[in-house]
């Protein structure tokens, strides 16, 4: 089974959006993300991948987002990805 992934999306002041830190775990179960972003941008939305599951965030995922103050989720599982405003 592929292993999570997590990137952190990044916005530039242009509005333009960006790719920030990634991550790969060594399980489908288990990423752990430094959020980051380049200087200058700001973290706007978080990315990762549920190999096997749903493309819904967890309760867990929910609460980390409110966390760190991001504006949006988007989860990717085998078929397909979606995108949930927290
Ligand atoms: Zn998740």
């Amino acid at each position: 089974m592929k292993p999570e992934i997590a990137v952190t999306i990044c916005q530039e002041p242009s509005g333009q959006l960006c790719r920030g830190t990634e991550a790969i775990g060594s399980s489908p179960y288990n990423v752990q993300l430094r959020i980051g972003c380049p200087p200058g941008t700001v973290v706007k939305a978080l990315h990762h991948s549920h190999p096997g599951g749903l493309a819904k965030p967890s309760p867990a995922d929910i609460l980390e987002a409110k966390r760190l103050g991001l504006n949006h989720l988007c989860i990717e599982n085998d078929f397909e990805l979606r995108c949930y405003k927290v």
